[in-house]
Protein backbone atom coordinates (compact mmCIF):
# COMPACT_ATOMS: atom_id res chain seq x y z
CA UNK A 1 0.00 0.00 0.00
CA UNK A 2 1.24 3.52 -0.53
CA UNK A 3 0.92 5.88 2.24
CA UNK A 4 1.29 9.47 2.10
CA UNK A 5 2.42 10.34 5.58
CA UNK A 6 1.82 14.35 6.43
CA UNK A 7 3.60 16.45 8.98
CA UNK A 8 1.67 19.96 8.86
CA UNK A 9 3.20 22.76 10.63
CA UNK A 10 1.52 26.66 10.98
CA UNK A 11 3.08 28.10 7.78
CA UNK A 12 4.60 24.37 6.64
CA UNK A 13 3.98 20.97 5.26
CA UNK A 14 6.33 18.44 5.08
CA UNK A 15 5.06 15.21 3.05
CA UNK A 16 6.35 11.35 1.76
CA UNK A 17 4.76 8.67 0.16
CA UNK A 18 6.40 5.44 0.83
CA UNK A 19 5.12 2.04 -0.30
CA UNK A 20 4.46 0.27 2.63
CA UNK A 21 5.81 -3.32 1.55
CA UNK A 22 9.29 -2.13 0.75
CA UNK A 23 9.30 0.67 2.86
CA UNK A 24 10.66 2.16 -0.27
CA UNK A 25 10.17 6.53 -0.49
CA UNK A 26 8.34 6.90 -3.51
CA UNK A 27 8.72 10.46 -3.48
CA UNK A 28 9.24 13.68 -1.03
CA UNK A 29 9.07 17.11 -0.37
CA UNK A 30 7.56 19.90 1.44
CA UNK A 31 5.19 23.07 0.96
CA UNK A 32 6.58 26.18 2.57
CA UNK A 33 5.22 29.92 3.22
CA UNK A 34 1.79 28.66 3.55
CA UNK A 35 -0.52 31.71 3.77
CA UNK A 36 2.12 34.19 2.79
CA UNK A 37 3.08 33.64 -1.19
CA UNK A 38 4.18 29.83 -1.19
CA UNK A 39 7.07 27.31 -2.11
CA UNK A 40 6.55 23.67 -3.11
CA UNK A 41 9.20 20.95 -3.15
CA UNK A 42 8.70 18.25 -4.62
CA UNK A 43 11.35 15.32 -5.39
CA UNK A 44 10.68 11.53 -6.88
CA UNK A 45 12.37 9.00 -5.72
CA UNK A 46 15.93 9.13 -8.22
CA UNK A 47 15.50 12.76 -9.88
CA UNK A 48 16.22 16.14 -8.90
CA UNK A 49 13.86 18.28 -6.87
CA UNK A 50 11.20 20.73 -8.36
CA UNK A 51 10.54 23.56 -6.82
CA UNK A 52 7.18 25.55 -7.84
CA UNK A 53 6.14 29.11 -6.47
CA UNK A 54 2.59 29.41 -6.50
CA UNK A 55 0.31 31.08 -4.06
CA UNK A 56 -0.84 28.37 -1.53
CA UNK A 57 -3.19 30.68 0.87
CA UNK A 58 -4.44 27.84 3.07
CA UNK A 59 -3.29 24.43 3.64
CA UNK A 60 -6.12 23.09 1.28
CA UNK A 61 -4.61 25.17 -1.69
CA UNK A 62 -1.09 23.07 -0.10
CA UNK A 63 -2.30 19.32 0.02
CA UNK A 64 -3.43 19.94 -3.50
CA UNK A 65 -0.67 20.93 -5.38
CA UNK A 66 1.50 17.90 -3.29
CA UNK A 67 -1.80 15.90 -4.47
CA UNK A 68 -1.42 17.31 -8.42
CA UNK A 69 2.69 16.71 -8.26
CA UNK A 70 2.35 13.19 -7.11
CA UNK A 71 0.39 12.19 -9.98
CA UNK A 72 1.30 14.30 -12.59
CA UNK A 73 1.92 12.69 -15.56
CA UNK A 74 5.79 13.81 -16.41
CA UNK A 75 7.57 13.52 -12.67
CA UNK A 76 4.46 11.74 -10.47
CA UNK A 77 5.10 8.55 -8.29
CA UNK A 78 1.78 7.40 -8.88
CA UNK A 79 -0.20 7.10 -11.57
CA UNK A 80 -3.39 7.88 -10.10
CA UNK A 81 -4.38 9.43 -6.70
CA UNK A 82 -6.63 6.07 -6.28
CA UNK A 83 -2.84 4.33 -5.78
CA UNK A 84 -2.31 6.33 -2.16
CA UNK A 85 -4.16 3.94 0.41
CA UNK A 86 -3.92 5.54 3.23
CA UNK A 87 -2.58 8.96 4.87
CA UNK A 88 -0.87 9.23 8.28
CA UNK A 89 -0.73 12.34 9.81
CA UNK A 90 2.20 13.63 12.65
CA UNK A 91 -0.61 15.14 15.48
CA UNK A 92 1.88 16.79 18.43
CA UNK A 93 -0.80 16.53 21.58
CA UNK A 94 -2.99 13.67 22.12
CA UNK A 95 -3.03 14.22 26.13
CA UNK A 96 -3.55 11.84 28.47
CA UNK A 97 -6.66 10.83 25.89
CA UNK A 98 -4.11 9.29 23.33
CA UNK A 99 -1.81 6.35 24.41
CA UNK A 100 -1.46 4.74 20.79
CA UNK A 101 -2.26 5.86 16.95
CA UNK A 102 -5.87 6.22 16.31
CA UNK A 103 -7.93 6.23 12.62
CA UNK A 104 -9.07 9.54 12.62
CA UNK A 105 -12.63 10.19 12.49
CA UNK A 106 -15.13 13.19 13.24
CA UNK A 107 -15.18 12.27 17.15
CA UNK A 108 -11.59 11.66 17.10
CA UNK A 109 -10.52 14.97 15.33
CA UNK A 110 -12.86 16.69 18.02
CA UNK A 111 -10.69 15.21 21.33
CA UNK A 112 -7.39 16.12 19.63
CA UNK A 113 -9.35 19.58 19.15
CA UNK A 114 -9.96 19.52 22.91
CA UNK A 115 -6.32 19.02 23.17
CA UNK A 116 -5.34 21.98 21.67
CA UNK A 117 -4.22 24.40 24.42
CA UNK A 118 -1.80 21.87 25.47
CA UNK A 119 -0.13 22.48 22.35
CA UNK A 120 -1.37 25.62 20.61
CA UNK A 121 0.64 26.50 17.68
CA UNK A 122 0.97 22.61 16.69
CA UNK A 123 -2.37 21.01 17.22
CA UNK A 124 -4.62 23.66 14.99
CA UNK A 125 -2.23 23.66 12.15
CA UNK A 126 -2.10 19.42 12.61
CA UNK A 127 -6.07 19.69 12.42
CA UNK A 128 -6.18 22.53 9.13
CA UNK A 129 -3.98 19.51 7.37
CA UNK A 130 -6.51 16.62 8.17
CA UNK A 131 -9.55 18.08 7.42
CA UNK A 132 -8.25 19.39 4.15
CA UNK A 133 -6.86 15.83 3.21
CA UNK A 134 -9.92 14.56 4.31
CA UNK A 135 -11.86 16.97 2.12
CA UNK A 136 -9.52 16.61 -0.97
CA UNK A 137 -9.25 12.54 -0.16
CA UNK A 138 -12.76 11.33 0.97
CA UNK A 139 -13.27 7.50 1.29
CA UNK A 140 -9.66 7.45 1.71
CA UNK A 141 -8.72 6.20 5.47
CA UNK A 142 -6.44 8.95 7.93
CA UNK A 143 -4.61 7.45 10.81
CA UNK A 144 -3.47 10.30 13.86
CA UNK A 145 0.15 9.55 15.05
CA UNK A 146 0.65 11.28 18.29
CA UNK A 147 4.61 12.26 19.65
CA UNK A 148 2.92 12.05 23.28
CA UNK A 149 1.53 8.59 22.98
CA UNK A 150 4.71 6.57 23.70
CA UNK A 151 4.88 8.08 27.02
CA UNK A 152 1.38 7.79 28.35
CA UNK A 153 3.14 5.02 29.75
CA UNK A 154 4.90 6.93 32.60
CA UNK A 155 4.31 6.07 36.13
CA UNK A 156 2.51 9.56 37.86
CA UNK A 157 5.80 9.53 39.34
CA UNK A 158 7.52 10.62 36.76
CA UNK A 159 4.84 12.78 35.28
CA UNK A 160 3.59 14.94 38.06
CA UNK A 161 5.02 18.27 39.22
CA UNK A 162 5.31 19.03 42.74
CA UNK A 163 2.46 21.46 41.62
CA UNK A 164 -0.52 22.01 43.46
CA UNK A 165 -2.89 18.51 42.73
CA UNK A 166 -5.75 20.83 41.58
CA UNK A 167 -3.21 21.93 38.11
CA UNK A 168 -3.61 18.70 37.48
CA UNK A 169 -6.96 17.76 37.95
CA UNK A 170 -8.04 20.85 36.43
CA UNK A 171 -5.59 21.80 33.96
CA UNK A 172 -4.24 18.38 33.13
CA UNK A 173 -0.83 19.90 34.21
CA UNK A 174 1.86 17.43 34.12
CA UNK A 175 4.27 16.01 32.11
CA UNK A 176 3.49 14.70 28.61
CA UNK A 177 6.95 13.99 26.45
CA UNK A 178 7.60 15.07 23.00
CA UNK A 179 9.51 12.99 19.83
CA UNK A 180 7.67 9.78 21.11
CA UNK A 181 7.45 8.19 17.59
CA UNK A 182 10.87 8.70 17.54
CA UNK A 183 12.28 7.59 20.96
CA UNK A 184 9.31 4.78 19.96
CA UNK A 185 11.04 3.58 16.36
CA UNK A 186 15.08 4.03 17.84
CA UNK A 187 14.11 2.16 21.11
CA UNK A 188 12.66 -0.78 19.56
CA UNK A 189 15.44 -0.79 16.39
CA UNK A 190 18.00 -0.63 19.52
CA UNK A 191 16.74 -3.66 21.13
CA UNK A 192 16.68 -5.49 18.16
CA UNK A 193 20.20 -4.24 16.03
CA UNK A 194 21.50 -5.66 19.89
CA UNK A 195 19.82 -8.67 19.76
CA UNK A 196 17.95 -8.18 23.70
CA UNK A 197 15.29 -9.19 25.30
CA UNK A 198 12.36 -6.74 24.73
CA UNK A 199 10.86 -7.79 27.98
CA UNK A 200 13.66 -7.45 30.41
CA UNK A 201 15.64 -4.31 29.20
CA UNK A 202 16.86 -1.43 30.18
CA UNK A 203 17.48 1.37 27.13
CA UNK A 204 18.01 4.87 27.26
CA UNK A 205 17.12 7.11 23.95
CA UNK A 206 19.18 10.41 23.74
CA UNK A 207 16.94 12.11 20.33
CA UNK A 208 19.71 14.95 19.88
CA UNK A 209 18.10 17.37 17.30
CA UNK A 210 17.33 21.06 17.33
CA UNK A 211 14.70 19.78 19.39
CA UNK A 212 16.03 17.29 21.88
CA UNK A 213 14.89 15.05 24.38
CA UNK A 214 15.90 11.72 26.27
CA UNK A 215 13.70 8.64 27.40
CA UNK A 216 14.22 5.73 30.00
CA UNK A 217 12.52 2.92 28.45
CA UNK A 218 12.38 -0.15 30.62
CA UNK A 219 10.84 -3.52 28.79
CA UNK A 220 9.86 -1.64 26.11
CA UNK A 221 7.78 0.85 27.61
CA UNK A 222 8.67 4.48 28.28
CA UNK A 223 8.76 4.86 31.99
CA UNK A 224 10.55 8.62 31.55
CA UNK A 225 11.38 11.75 29.22
CA UNK A 226 12.95 14.82 29.47
CA UNK A 227 10.07 17.01 27.81
CA UNK A 228 7.41 18.08 30.38
CA UNK A 229 3.68 20.07 29.31
CA UNK A 230 5.98 21.43 26.47
CA UNK A 231 8.69 21.13 24.59
CA UNK A 232 10.70 23.37 26.54
CA UNK A 233 11.89 21.38 29.69
CA UNK A 234 14.51 19.49 29.86
CA UNK A 235 17.92 19.31 27.78
CA UNK A 236 19.50 22.42 26.72
CA UNK A 237 18.37 23.00 23.10
CA UNK A 238 19.09 24.72 19.56
CA UNK A 239 17.54 27.92 20.71
CA UNK A 240 15.57 26.67 23.89
CA UNK A 241 16.69 26.56 27.69
CA UNK A 242 15.56 23.52 28.88
CA UNK A 243 15.94 23.24 32.37
CA UNK A 244 15.90 26.51 34.52
CA UNK A 245 14.89 27.67 37.70
CA UNK A 246 11.77 29.15 37.56
CA UNK A 247 12.09 32.40 39.25
CA UNK A 248 14.80 33.49 36.69
CA UNK A 249 11.70 34.14 35.15
CA UNK A 250 10.27 36.69 37.57
CA UNK A 251 14.25 37.73 37.97
CA UNK A 252 14.75 38.51 34.19
CA UNK A 253 11.31 40.03 33.63
CA UNK A 254 11.99 42.98 35.74
CA UNK A 255 15.06 43.29 34.58
CA UNK A 256 14.70 43.68 31.03
CA UNK A 257 10.82 44.96 31.54
CA UNK A 258 9.50 42.03 29.95
CA UNK A 259 6.25 40.66 30.40
CA UNK A 260 5.31 36.60 30.30
CA UNK A 261 4.81 36.46 26.05
CA UNK A 262 8.69 38.25 26.23
CA UNK A 263 9.82 35.79 28.45
CA UNK A 264 8.44 33.13 26.47
CA UNK A 265 10.04 34.09 23.51
CA UNK A 266 12.99 34.60 25.30
CA UNK A 267 13.03 30.85 26.89
CA UNK A 268 11.95 29.43 23.34
CA UNK A 269 13.94 31.05 20.71
CA UNK A 270 16.98 33.21 22.21
CA UNK A 271 18.20 30.74 24.57
CA UNK A 272 19.87 27.09 24.18
CA UNK A 273 23.39 26.92 22.52
CA UNK A 274 22.42 29.76 20.27
CA UNK A 275 21.70 32.43 23.14
CA UNK A 276 24.55 30.74 24.91
CA UNK A 277 27.30 30.77 21.85
CA UNK A 278 26.29 33.60 20.13
CA UNK A 279 27.60 31.92 17.01
CA UNK A 280 24.41 29.34 16.26
CA UNK A 281 22.01 27.24 16.86
CA UNK A 282 23.21 24.49 14.43
CA UNK A 283 26.11 22.45 15.65
CA UNK A 284 28.10 21.96 12.65
CA UNK A 285 28.75 26.46 12.98
CA UNK A 286 29.42 25.54 16.94
CA UNK A 287 31.97 22.64 16.19
CA UNK A 288 34.09 24.93 13.58
CA UNK A 289 33.82 27.72 16.79
CA UNK A 290 34.90 24.93 18.96
CA UNK A 291 37.54 24.50 17.16
CA UNK A 292 38.93 27.96 16.45
CA UNK A 293 39.14 28.76 20.52
CA UNK A 294 35.55 30.09 20.81
CA UNK A 295 35.07 30.37 24.42
CA UNK A 296 31.57 30.83 24.26
CA UNK A 297 31.02 28.09 21.65
CA UNK A 298 32.96 25.60 24.14
CA UNK A 299 30.90 27.07 26.72
CA UNK A 300 28.00 25.76 24.69
CA UNK A 301 28.73 22.66 23.83
CA UNK A 302 29.99 21.58 27.27
CA UNK A 303 26.92 22.74 28.67
CA UNK A 304 24.96 20.83 26.28
CA UNK A 305 26.66 17.74 26.63
CA UNK A 306 27.11 17.82 30.59
CA UNK A 307 23.22 18.16 30.58
CA UNK A 308 22.28 15.05 28.38
CA UNK A 309 25.00 13.15 30.78
CA UNK A 310 23.64 14.53 33.91
CA UNK A 311 19.95 13.09 32.28
CA UNK A 312 21.45 10.15 31.19
CA UNK A 313 22.82 8.88 34.59
CA UNK A 314 19.29 10.30 36.22
CA UNK A 315 18.02 7.71 33.92
CA UNK A 316 20.03 5.04 35.24
CA UNK A 317 18.99 5.39 38.99
CA UNK A 318 15.12 5.92 37.21
CA UNK A 319 15.71 2.18 35.97
CA UNK A 320 17.90 0.67 38.44
CA UNK A 321 20.47 0.11 35.46
CA UNK A 322 20.91 0.10 31.71
CA UNK A 323 21.63 -2.12 28.91
CA UNK A 324 22.69 0.07 26.18
CA UNK A 325 22.20 4.05 25.44
CA UNK A 326 20.94 5.38 21.59
CA UNK A 327 22.17 8.57 19.81
CA UNK A 328 19.60 9.60 17.25
CA UNK A 329 18.18 12.86 15.14
CA UNK A 330 21.00 15.16 13.45
CA UNK A 331 23.50 15.78 16.36
CA UNK A 332 23.00 12.34 18.05
CA UNK A 333 23.54 10.98 14.58
CA UNK A 334 26.22 12.96 13.06
CA UNK A 335 28.27 15.13 16.04
CA UNK A 336 31.17 12.42 16.84
CA UNK A 337 32.56 15.34 19.31
CA UNK A 338 29.31 15.79 21.39
CA UNK A 339 28.96 11.95 21.82
CA UNK A 340 32.49 11.72 22.88
CA UNK A 341 32.34 14.30 25.86
CA UNK A 342 28.58 12.92 27.08
CA UNK A 343 30.55 9.54 26.83
CA UNK A 344 33.17 11.03 28.85
CA UNK A 345 30.96 11.12 32.02
CA UNK A 346 29.59 7.74 32.09
CA UNK A 347 32.58 5.75 32.47
CA UNK A 348 31.67 4.82 36.20
CA UNK A 349 28.63 2.76 34.52
CA UNK A 350 31.76 0.86 32.23
CA UNK A 351 31.24 2.16 29.25
CA UNK A 352 34.12 2.87 26.85
CA UNK A 353 33.87 4.40 23.78
CA UNK A 354 35.32 2.73 20.35
CA UNK A 355 36.93 5.99 18.96
CA UNK A 356 37.10 5.30 15.53
CA UNK A 357 33.40 3.73 15.39
CA UNK A 358 32.81 6.61 17.04
CA UNK A 359 33.68 9.02 14.15
CA UNK A 360 30.46 7.14 11.90
CA UNK A 361 27.70 9.50 11.02
CA UNK A 362 23.65 9.08 10.15
CA UNK A 363 24.22 5.02 10.16
CA UNK A 364 23.61 2.07 12.74
CA UNK A 365 26.82 1.41 14.49
CA UNK A 366 27.78 -0.05 18.09
CA UNK A 367 30.43 2.97 19.27
CA UNK A 368 31.26 1.37 22.27
CA UNK A 369 34.15 -1.04 22.62
CA UNK A 370 33.46 -5.16 22.68
CA UNK A 371 33.71 -4.83 26.65
CA UNK A 372 32.09 -2.07 27.51
CA UNK A 373 29.63 -2.89 30.40
CA UNK A 374 26.87 -1.10 28.79
CA UNK A 375 26.44 -0.89 24.95
CA UNK A 376 26.21 2.46 22.79
CA UNK A 377 24.88 3.15 19.26
CA UNK A 378 24.14 5.33 16.88
CA UNK A 379 20.45 4.95 15.21
CA UNK A 380 19.28 7.47 12.86
CA UNK A 381 15.24 7.72 13.75
CA UNK A 382 12.71 7.84 10.68
CA UNK A 383 9.53 9.43 12.24
CA UNK A 384 8.04 8.96 8.65
CA UNK A 385 8.46 4.94 8.19
CA UNK A 386 7.08 5.02 11.82
CA UNK A 387 4.11 6.72 10.93
CA UNK A 388 3.81 5.13 7.74
CA UNK A 389 3.87 1.58 10.01
CA UNK A 390 1.39 2.61 12.63
CA UNK A 391 -0.83 3.69 9.73
CA UNK A 392 -1.00 0.67 7.82
CA UNK A 393 -1.24 -1.71 11.05
CA UNK A 394 -4.29 0.79 11.81
CA UNK A 395 -5.62 0.06 8.07
P1 LIG B 1 17.24 17.73 13.58
O1 LIG B 1 16.38 18.67 14.38
O2 LIG B 1 17.16 16.31 14.03
O3 LIG B 1 17.06 17.89 12.08
O4 LIG B 1 18.75 18.16 13.87
C1 LIG B 1 19.23 19.41 13.46
C2 LIG B 1 20.62 19.66 14.02
O5 LIG B 1 21.47 18.53 13.79
C3 LIG B 1 21.28 20.81 13.31
O6 LIG B 1 20.96 22.00 13.96
C4 LIG B 1 22.74 20.47 13.44
O7 LIG B 1 23.19 21.04 14.65
C5 LIG B 1 22.80 18.97 13.55
N1 LIG B 1 23.29 18.33 12.33
C6 LIG B 1 22.56 17.91 11.29
N2 LIG B 1 23.35 17.36 10.36
C7 LIG B 1 24.61 17.46 10.81
C8 LIG B 1 25.88 17.09 10.30
N3 LIG B 1 26.00 16.50 9.12
N4 LIG B 1 26.94 17.34 11.07
C9 LIG B 1 26.81 17.93 12.29
N5 LIG B 1 25.64 18.30 12.82
C10 LIG B 1 24.56 18.08 12.09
Amino acid sequence: MNVLVINCGSSSLKYQLIESASEAVLAKGLCERIGIDGRLVYQKAGLDKEITEAAMPTHKEAIQMVLDALHNPESGAVAKLSEIGAVGHRVVHGGEKFSSSVVLTEEVLKEIEACNDLAPLHNPANLIGIRACKELMPGVPMVGVFDTAFHQTMPKKAYLYGLPYEYYEKYKVRRYGFHGTSHSFVSKRLIQFLNLDAADSKVIVAHLGNGASISAVLNGECVDTSMGLTPLEGLVMGTRSGDIDPAIMEFIAKKENLDITGIMNVLNKKSGVEGLSGVSSDFRDLEKAYNEGNERAIAACEVFAYRVAKYIGSYVAAMNGVDAIAFTAGIGENTSFIREKILAYLGYLGITMDAEANKVRGEEKVISTPDSKVKVCVIPTNEELAICRETVALV
